[in-house]
């Protein structure tokens, strides 16, 4: 199927009039002549078409039925018309939402394919044709002429990818002016019931037979998760897709009233929560496609082929997300199936390498594409990043690869919270209409009416977070609160005068003025949140950022929300604001003189969405808050689990969704437990920390505090994990006048000594790759010798030795050869522990030989040493300094890397010389030689420029890009002067720690 956007021109084949006249003197000229029949949303949107014209002409336009003409008239034509069809437009030939605009004679004709092409062609032309904008709900542009005539258009148009949803909220009628589609109720949905996601709870939520739920390796069938081999299953899930068809088609369902055309897909998809099933017939097939994608196509075929044989216009739609990403190695998607491919983000857009890939395999095994990005940053706080550098060439993307639904998930926690959130949405939208309109332009015709005087400043402070925010590993965005090197002090201080500018610059209009501060939410919050990352020295008042955040949100809620959603969003808001002043009280004594991350209640949820629900204000906990269990919990049936929702043995532990899994947990029969209802403290046990690790403090799990939110992105530290837990209520104390809950106030985790070798686990995926970890300190892995990785069975017996080639340790993925892989692997290691090694002298060159490179001890870890020895003269007798060490495999070999990848560096300085520059040498093969060449690393300096050091550790993060000829890489840290310029002295020294490259 071809989703081209095409734009026609008949202008030779039909009589065009020069002029018509719309209104005169504020005075209508013509009606409105509609077609017999219009579908649901045209008839809502002719009110929108009348509306603005009256708005903009002050003239009151009739609506006329066709056929109540008692002659033949001029007007506008309005939907599938007889006087359409007789000048050769048949909406019947035109796409669901193609549309065209056409002059014939006196006349007007818009017209499009059913449902949306008419409703569509109606906007469009208020749009295009009058000038109106809907930039945002309170940015509307209607231009006002008392008289209005238009020239001869000739105009049919297809949007480039036919379905475009923005998850977002909650006005649908003013998204529908930009075209989004996230369209309910009297608008029709694409989608039909049970809805879009995560379906299969609702398919399987009243079976009975156990048979049919996935099987988990203990054994257990777990609810929620389909046996998709099963055919009890298959069965019963398409029977019950063609039942919500028919309610859909009926009228009588609940999103699709009569007049609103059904669905077209309808969605059978994995939970959230992983399990997949192993009973045999799913695992041989996830075993024969390298997949779990394999048994869920296999299952997703059978269900589309039994929908098929009564409703075959239909589409079965599922997954490609989580375990099910991996296209699977030899099955194809029946012609009825969609697969909506989830990836795609902020900081690894679909134009990645690894994003192109997964969407070319796919699209070579499906007919039907969907799209599914993440263009919202799940971090515990906001703060300013933007994809608007990428959209544009992620959605062309999307219409060369014909995807024919792309949705993008922006569910942040509430609208203007995210940076230039209007903005982007609307390019979205015109973009996924026509991905080539020029992106430039759109910004500046959105900033000019947006922002005011204050435009050029806003477009300003858009590119200089887009140029801060491409050096930070991951984007500066994953799960590492500390790794957001951008947000250091001079981001803040830069981007605050940016700001400020523009307030100043739009303090006689109001609205652009609103708009301007919207962009001071996420600013404030990030400021706010990293205020004491940010050191002593910030020029603001925190107090008054705080009652400008306040300020800010609250306009918008005012502006936005129904008194309900405002009042939750208000009380998130004053709990984040909590949040920020929170500090931490004297740690307990046993803790003194150990080395500890301290935790309290506004560091335990790293996504920032659980305050409202997961959140006790209780005057004794250490920060005034504690993590209690959800209201959900209330709401477990209590007997499907055989025992009571609270009440003893009390359990707490902790998990690892990676490689680590359950990490023991910690059990209290009922005279282990203090009857003071207050908090103490209780040691849960050893681990690694990493990004996969929470603590679960209740039997259920429902109770989670996930401990990625202090990781620094380097060092995965072994602690002691430390909970302070409170548990109350009647179920554990007896006569107790309080509310059952196990509280948990604080978590402090004891950093084990320094030097502790951490092993790093290997992980064997599904699809039969090994991935090593990618906190693995690529700079210092000893190069020189392959690593073995030994792989067993699942009865723990050797089944085969690999190489590990030292290219692995950047590229992070190596494919099991098929013939271990027939053995069914279970587990890999390495062999022997396999740490950060700094035992190796580093490779150091210098000018002259007037320098020294060495291992030494630092406070926390070994670090590498470049010291200056000596001046080196010129030959006229000026003093030089020139030394480089450099990150290699040894002096004389650079690490093997791959051609056109995207390297990120990260690496801790500190020293006594005043500045490095850190550069890359790629080592690129040229007509059969290779060649040294220099790459300036894209950092937050400026290109060329040095770092500064200080006498404290401060983070370097940076990316270099190899060439398609680029066959190893080397980077170097220089310290350099002449007499001219020359900052350091014999002696001075550059200390490098924490080096991590990766790909
Ligand atoms: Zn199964």
């Amino acid at each position: 199927m071809k989703f081209l956007s095409i734009l026609l021109l008949f202008s030779c084949l039909f009589p065009v009039s020069a002029e018509m006249v719309l209104a005169e003197n504020g005075k209508a000229k013509c009606r409105i002549i509609t077609a017999e029949t219009l579908t649901r949303p045209s008839t809502e949107t002719l009110a929108e078409l009348k509306e603005h014209l009256t708005r903009m002409t002050g003239a009151v336009f009739e609506t006329v039925r066709e056929s109540e003409l008692p002659s033949s008239e001029d007007g506008i034509y309005y939907g599938d018309t007889a006087f359409a069809r007789s000048h050769g437009i048949d909406v019947k030939k035109l796409g669901r939402e193609e549309w065209v605009i056409r002059s014939v004679g006196n006349s007007l004709v818009i017209a499009g394919g059913e449902p949306r092409g008419t409703m569509y062609g109606a906007l469009h032309f208020l749009e295009k044709y009058l000038g109106c904008r809907w930039f945002d709900y309170d940015c509307i542009v209607v231009p006002f002429r008392n008289t209005l005539r238009i020239g001869g258009i000739n105009d049919q148009f297809r949007p480039a990818i036919p379905i475009r949803i923005e998850h977002i909220s909650p006005d649908i009628p003013f998204w529908l002016k930009t075209r989004n589609m996230e369209t309910v109720g009297k608008y029709g949905d694409n989608f039909g019931n049970p809805g879009r996601c995560h379906t299969s709870g609702e398919y399987s939520g009243n079976w009975t037979d156990m048979e049919m739920f996935a099987l988990q390796p203990n054994g257990n069938r777990s609810r929620g998760q389909i046996c998709l081999t099963n055919p009890k299953a298959r069965k019963a899930v398409a029977e019950q897709m063609i039942r919500y068809i028919e309610v859909d088609r009926s009228g009588k369902g609940r999103w699709f009233p009569p007049g609103v055309p059904p669905g077209i897909i309808y969605d059978i998809s994995q939970n959230d929560a992983r399990s997949e099933c192993y009973c045999p017939g799913c695992k041989a097939i996830f075993e024969r496609e390298g997949s779990y994608s394999g048994p869920n196509v296999d299952f997703v075929n059978a269900v589309a082929a039994e929908v098929g044989k009564v409703h075959p216009e239909k589409l079965v739609s599922t997954y490609a997300y989580s375990y099910t990403l991996i296209p699977p190695k030899n099955l194809k998607c029946a012609d009825n199936v969609i697969i909506q491919l989830c990836t795609g983000s902020v900081p690894n857009p679909l134009t990645s390498p690894e994003n192109r890939k997964l969407l070319e395999k796919w699209r070579s095994i499906v007919k039907h594409l969907g799209i599914w990005v993440y263009w919202k940053e799940y971090q515990p706080y906001e703060y300013p990043y933007t994809q608007l550098n990428s959209l544009q060439k992620e959605i062309q993307l999307c219409r060369d690869a014909e995807v024919m639904c792309f949705f993008s998930d922006d569910t942040g926690p509430d609208v203007y919270r995210q940076p230039f959130y209007a903005v982007t949405r609307w390019m979205t939208q015109k973009l996924l209409v026509n991905p080539d309109l020029d992106s430039d332009k759109l910004f500046d015709d959105f900033a000019g009416h947006y922002y005011g005087k204050a435009a050029p400043l806003l477009k300003k402070y858009k590119d200089f977070i887009i140029q801060r925010q491409i050096i930070v590993p991951g984007g500066g965005i994953g799960p590492y609160r500390e790794s957001l090197s951008m947000l250091n002090l001079d981001f803040f201080t830069a981007a605050d005068k940016i700001l400020r500018d523009a307030e100043e610059l739009t303090k006689n209009d109001p609205r652009a003025n609103l708009h301007v501060r919207r962009e001071r939410i996420p600013f404030d919050e990030a400021l706010l949140n990293r205020w004491k990352i940010l050191g002593q020295n910030i020029p603001f008042d925190r107090e008054a950022v705080i009652a400008r955040y306040r300020q800010n949100c609250r306009e918008v809620y005012d502006s936005m929300f129904n008194p309900k959603n405002k009042d939750s969003r208000i009380k998130q808001m004053e709990m984040r604001i909590k949040g920020f002043r929170t500090n931490p009280p004297p740690l307990p004594k046993i803790f003194e003189g150990a080395d500890v991350i301290d935790m309290l209640w506004n560091a335990f949820d790293p996504w920032g969405f659980r305050y409202e629900t997961d959140t006790f204000e209780d005057p004794e906990a250490a920060g005034g808050v504690a993590w209690r269990q959800p209201d959900t919990l209330k709401r477990l049936d209590a007997k499907k689990y055989n025992r009571p929702i609270h009440g003893y043995p009390v359990v707490f532990g902790f998990y690892d969704t990676g490689s680590q899994g359950n990490r023991g947990n910690v059990s209290l029969a009922e005279n282990e437990v203090p009857k003071d209802e207050k908090y103490h403290l209780y040691k849960v046990g050893t681990m690694q920390l990493s990004p996969n690790a929470y603590l679960w403090f209740h039997w259920s799990s429902v109770s989670q505090i996930w401990l990625r939110g202090v990781l620094t992105g380097i060092y995965l530290p072994k602690v002691d994990v430390y909970a302070s837990i409170k548990i109350m209520g009647p179920s554990y104390v007896n006569g107790s006048g309080k509310e059952d809950y196990i509280l948990v106030d604080r978590v402090i985790l004891v950093k084990h000594p320094e030097n502790e070798k951490v092993p790093l686990r290997p992980e064997l995926t599904p699809d039969g790759f090994v991935r090593i970890p990618n906190q693995i300190p690529a700079g210092f892995i000893d190069w020189n010798k392959p690593r073995k990785l030994n792989v067993r069975n699942a009865d723990g017996k050797m089944i085969g030795t690999l190489d590990i080639p030292l290219s692995t340790m950047v590229i992070q993925k190596i494919e099991l050869p098929e013939a271990v892989r027939k053995l069914s692997p279970a587990s890999v290691e390495f062999e022997g522990a396999l740490s950060q090694d700094y035992s190796r002298p580093p490779a150091v060159r210098a000018y002259n030989g007037h320098a020294e490179g060495s291992v030494v001890k630092t406070e926390e870890n070994n670090a590498l040493k470049l010291n200056v020895v000596d001046y080196y003269k010129d030959r006229t007798g000026k003093n030089h300094i020139d030394c480089n060490l450099y990150l290699c495999v040894s002096k004389d070999t650079a690490f093997p890397v791959s051609p056109d990848t995207t390297y990120r560096i990260f690496l801790a300085l500190k020293g006594s010389a005043k500045r490095v520059w850190i550069q890359a040498n790629l080592i690129n093969e040229k007509e059969g030689k290779l060649v040294k060449e220099r790459y300036l690393i894209q950092s937050a300096l400026p290109a060329g420029a040095p770092v500064k050091l200080t006498s404290d550790w401060q983070d370097f993060y940076g990316i270099f890009k190899t060439g398609r000829n680029t066959k190893s890489a080397e980077v170097s840290i220089n310290l350099w002067g002449d007499e001219k310029n020359m900052a350091e002295k014999p002696g001075d020294y550059v200390l490098i720690r924490d080096i991590s490259i990766t790909p």
